[in-house]
């Protein structure tokens, strides 16, 4: 599947649709308004030129590349002591009606610490992409 930014400089090509998209309110998501789908990286191609931003206020390290043209988020990988091969993108990027029917989820991110990065995330809700409630 194939999406792009707000301004049309950055392309996603996707090797397939995501199991589920996930909102989270975390102090990374929140602000960037990202909602993630995972894949591996040689599932993702993008292309078009991104800027990027370095997480690093808890354990779980990201890079997140957005559009320097119109701002949105395209997606995150990981780096550092976070180092795997799976990435985040953006399933906001992509056509409403290609994303119908996947099963959407919002995650309490807040609750992630440097206690605890690799503790369960507490799911709060549960959804349908294309049910009037995920965008
Ligand atoms: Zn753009
Ligand atoms: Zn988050």
């Amino acid at each position: 599947m194939k999406g792009r930014c707000a301004c049309g400089q950055v392309h996603v090509s996707l090797a397939r649709r995501p199991d589920y998209v996930n909102f989270c309110n975390c102090n990374l998501c929140r602000p960037i308004g990202g909602g993630w789908g995972y894949f591996a990286s040689a599932e993702v191609e993008i292309t078009g030129e991104t800027a990027e931003f370095g997480r690093t206020d808890i354990e779980r390290w990201l890079t997140t590349h957005f559009c320097p043209g119109c701002g949105a988020a395209i997606a995150w990988t990981p780096y550092g002591p976070n180092d795997q091969d799976r990435m985040g993108v953006n399933m906001r990027l992509f056509p409403l009606a290609e994303l119908e029917g996947i099963p959407a989820v919002w995650s309490n991110g807040l609750a992630m610490s440097d206690d605890d990065p690799d503790g369960p995330i507490e799911r709060t809700g549960h959804g349908t992409m294309g049910d009037g409630k995920a965008f």
